[in-house]
């Protein structure tokens, strides 16, 4: 028997030994120091074998995060080096966490087989290098990303004039925009947008003014050195980048702008490492194209999430019943940036109307959407070289819906405007489909390089050599059998594993049988584990070779064919992104179509006047609430805010139902501006330019801001900036402070809007005293919420009618919450003497406490059972067995 001690197997090179010359440092330690220098502000993924191995301080902060083992690997300066490590096959989940967690993470990649490196003479050093810095407004990858949110890379640029330019991209349609802003707006388009990455000047941070709208952000911003904003680069690279002269044509930029648009591809580029998206032309966004929504505006009316960050609950999660994760996005890009255009929001109706009139079609294309894939990022991975056989079939997959849905729609006459050109889009990929088809296996693997997603009968010389690779495999069955019967051991097996390759294994007790047999010679001893021995032979190693040189052979010819395929897409990415926001649009409209029918909504008629009138209007989230948890039906309002009305003063108990009836005509003039039919009877409406809501009251401690700061700095933006086109949502304001400087402020502010900005809003208050107001502005008009005062107690209607409240029923409400008996009956007590007393003194508001008569003042003695039976004892007409019951009786009330 031979024994081969040491095989060579596929470690890698050394970490801690072949010192350098000057015996301080390892060529690999070397190696990692200099990668590590050229990316100090990242978590550095260091490919070693099968594993990205982090040390020093950054595997000590990996570990934590990711609450995996922290070993150690060598020493450094005589200090022992701490290390952690993930597996490459599943390094996404553990990087999702990082870049979640608010890391940036390098990559470095080996750029070479180590086997190559180990032939050159001298140093076995694997040469590696950075092939990707992985960063929130980056990242491309299924797993780190949220199907249904588009993730916006956005920088920002100033000019010393104060002129703002912002430029961002999403990486999977590759499309970059700029808009110029001014500051005022900046926070509004900051939320519009939701970046998930925002870079700027670090200069930027401290500029007065930028630096209270960046301050919310602040988590998601990567401040840049001020050179990579330098306007005459930002030009030179945009021009290099589109291979153009000048960058007139593609539309009249303003030098902010342009410097954002050049920072935000030079830092694609060098977090991309030179592969760079395909993109397609810079694009300008019109401001005044859109409602302009301030962030306090989106967190009040709960558009895209609640007030506690969850998006159950939210307006968007009520309306989107899309089936594409494409869909899902272009639906919540809609509701975040409604349009202002009449015409360009009819276009939008029209493709819902039609979907709602052919339910059947709409049914049943809605079928095939349901396993449509995500066109777009599988493209985007492609083109970044990150893309494996699964981004194929999601193109492959996609073509034949989009196929099925052109055809299904193309019968059709009388497609608005919009649909047909979404249906147009749709074809014209026959080719691409059909070489997808029959190339792709039907299992895939998830990356290209486990090889096997080529189908039988595509290429026939890559069939060659899977017969090669599987004869070798049947034969190395065959020869298993043949040992079995010749050493007469019938549990003898042929494994495989990544360190000895093909190998025969018997358990520890009969492993005599081979190593003293007739054919002891040609078993050859490789390992001997705890419970078995193992052996190679002559025969089967040739037997490997053939299979290892025809899967390797094969997985070549897979390879190349994969980067065939890759290419010939990517050459059709124009019209292949054209094609999924094709799909895109057509779930959208059906999804709307869909959510239209099941609440029974109406097609709103947009004006571009000052109208606002709706009939049985309703809040969408509140009704489905209330669908599900009770079996109260929502009652419908009207709303009319004409111009001769165009202000409504809205008084009513608590809990009566004016926030709901606020917000819902907010919701209605989004829903409607976006392009959706609305929650109403009935809705005829002027479109808003900018909309405001400051609804309930909220602390930011994180911005160090009370309730009463954050109330009056919303109000003070919608004052400042509110326009008559506008549409106003204020509801207690003036709720946070003292009664008289709370009335006085809304008292203002209620002129303010009627006299000087003299927009369309609707105002709550508490203070019923402002009614009195209603007679001194004529556009001011009051509606109160009705109740019903029976023998059973007081009934909330939820129904809004003409005139004031005279009460505010806080007591009752108070009652319904479930406060002690003691408490209410003691607030009512109080509050019948502070009534009677602002009555006698006219003082509405104002208590004076030290008037209150003495026996209010009295200190509140919690009522109690065992006091209450001692006070009704007479000591003096007990006999001594009675005072003995009572002492008992006492004792059992305690
Ligand atoms: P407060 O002044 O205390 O803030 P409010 O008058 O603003 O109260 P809402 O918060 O709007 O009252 O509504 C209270 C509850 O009444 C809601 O949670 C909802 O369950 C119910 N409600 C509101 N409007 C209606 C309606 N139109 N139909 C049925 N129920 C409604």
């Amino acid at each position: 028997m031979k024994s081969v001690a040491t095989l060579p197997l596929p470690l890698d090179e050394p970490f801690e030994q072949e010192r350098t010359r000057d015996d301080s440092v390892t060529p690999m330690m070397a190696q990692y120091q200099m990668l590590k220098a050229q990316h100090p502000d990242c978590l550095l993924f260091y490919r070693m074998g099968d594993f990205y191995e982090l040390f020093f301080e950054d595997a000590v902060k990996a570990a934590a995060a990711l609450d995996i083992a922290l070993t150690r690997r060598g020493q450094h300066q005589g200090q022992d080096v701490p290390m952690c490590g993930v597996p490459v096959h599943a390094y996404e989940t553990y990087l999702a966490r990082l870049i979640r967690k608010g890391f940036r993470v390098a990559i470095a990649e080996q750029m070479e087989d180590p086997a190559a490196a180990r032939k050159r003479p001298g140093k076995s050093l694997v040469a590696r290098d950075v092939v990707r810095i992985v960063t929130p407004g980056t990242v491309t990858e299924e797993s780190l990303l949220e199907a249904r949110a588009a993730n916006h890379l956005l920088a920002l640029a100033t000019e010393s004039g104060g002129a703002l330019g912002l430029a961002w991209m999403d990486l999977a349609t590759g499309q970059p925009l700029t808009q110029g802003v001014s500051r005022e707006n900046l926070a509004a388009c900051l939320a519009r947008l939701d970046p998930g990455e925002i870079i700027c000047a670090d200069t930027l941070l401290t500029r007065p003014g930028l630096a209270a709208a960046l301050q919310p952000w602040r988590d998601r911003l990567t401040p840049q050195p001020a050179s990579r904003f330098d306007p005459v680069n930002a030009r030179r690279r945009l021009e290099a980048t589109y291979g153009v002269q000048a960058l007139d044509s593609f539309g009249n930029f303003s030098a902010t702008e342009m410097t954002a648009a050049g920072a935000l591809l030079d830092y694609v580029e060098l977090t991309q490492k030179r592969q760079m998206p395909l993109l397609a032309p810079l694009r300008q966004v019109s401001a005044g194209g859109v409602v302009q929504l301030d962030a306090a505006t989106r967190r009040n009316l709960e558009l895209g999430r609640t007030l506690s960050g969850e998006r159950q609950g939210s307006l968007l999660a009520s309306l989107d019943r899309s089936l594409t994760a494409a869909g899902a996005r272009l639906l919540a890009s809609h509701l975040a940036a409604p349009l202002t255009d009449p015409a360009l929001i009819e276009q939008r109706l029209d493709g819902v109307a039609f979907f709602l009139e052919y339910g059947t079609l709409r049914a049943a294309f809605r079928q095939n959407l349901r396993s449509c894939p995500d066109i777009e990022r599988s493209l985007a991975r492609l083109a970044l070289g990150r893309g494996g056989p699964r981004d194929l079939a999601a193109l492959r997959d996609g073509l034949a819906c989009a196929a099925d849905i052109a055809g299904r729609l193309n019968q059709e006459t009388g497609l608005p405007g919009l649909l047909a050109q979404a249906v147009r889009s749709l074809r014209g990929q026959d080719t691409l489909y059909a070489d997808l088809s029959a190339a792709l296996a039907a299992e895939l693997p998830l990356a290209a390089r486990d090889g096997g997603f080529i189908a039988r009968g595509y290429a026939a010389h890559l069939d060659e050599q899977f017969v090669l690779r599987d004869e070798g495999r049947r034969l190395i069955a065959t020869l298993e059998a043949s040992y079995r019967q010749r050493s007469g051991v019938a549990s003898l097996k042929i494994r495989h594993n990544n360190v000895l390759g093909y190998h025969i294994e018997v358990t520890s007790a009969q492993a005599d049988r081979l190593t003293s047999g007739p054919e002891r010679e040609s078993f050859i001893h490789r390992q001997t584990t705890a419970n078995s021995v193992r052996f190679s032979t002559q025969e089967l190693m040739d037997l490997e070779r053939r299979v290892a040189e025809a899967g390797g052979k094969a997985l070549a010819i897979e390879l190349a064919l994969f980067e065939r395929l890759s290419a010939q897409a990517l050459e059709q990415t124009e019209s292949l992104r054209a094609l999924a926001t094709g799909l895109a649009m057509v779930d959208e409209a059906a999804a709307l179509a869909e959510r239209a029918q099941e609440g029974q909504w109406c097609r709103p008629q947009m004006t571009n006047d000052d109208t606002f009138e709706i009939e049985g209007g309703c809040h969408p989230v509140v009704v489905d609430a209330l669908a599900r948890q009770t079996a109260t039906p929502f009652i419908p309002n009207d709303c009319a805010l004409i111009p001769e009305q165009r202000l409504w003063l809205v008084t009513g108990p608590n809990m009566a139902g004016k926030s709901t009836f606020l917000r819902q005509n907010a919701l209605i003039a989004l829903l409607a501006q976006m392009g959706s039919y609305v929650p109403a009877r009935r809705a005829r409406l002027g479109v808003v330019d900018r909309l405001f809501s400051r609804v309930g009251a909220a602390d930011d401690l994180a911005r160090g801001q009370s309730t009463f700061m954050v109330e009056m700095l919303e109000t003070a933006a919608i004052l400042n900036q509110a326009t008559s086109r506008s549409l106003v949502i204020l509801d207690e304001i003036g709720r946070g402070t003292a009664t008289w400087d709370g009335l006085a402020i809304a008292w203002a502010c209620l002129e303010h809007l009627h006299d000087v900005i003299g927009c369309r809003a609707l105002f709550a208050t508490h203070y019923h005293e402002l009614t009195a107001l209603c007679k001194k502005l004529p556009h001011l008009s009051p509606v109160t919420m009705r109740i019903h005062e029976g023998p059973e107690g007081i009934v909330f209607m939820h129904q809004v009618i003409p005139g004031t409240a005279d009460r505010s029923y806080g007591l009752h409400v108070a009652a319904l919450a479930g406060l002690p008996k003691t408490v209410l009956d003691r607030a009512a007590q109080v509050l019948a003497h502070l009534e009677e007393q602002s009555l006698s003194n006219g003082q509405a508001g104002k208590a004076d406490i030290s008037a209150l008569p003495a026996a209010m003042m009295a200190p509140v003695v919690p009522a109690s059972p065992v006091l209450d039976a001692l006070r009704s004892l007479d000591p003096d007409t007990l006999t001594p067995r009675e005072a003995l019951d009572a002492i008992y009786a006492l004792k059992a009330k305690i």
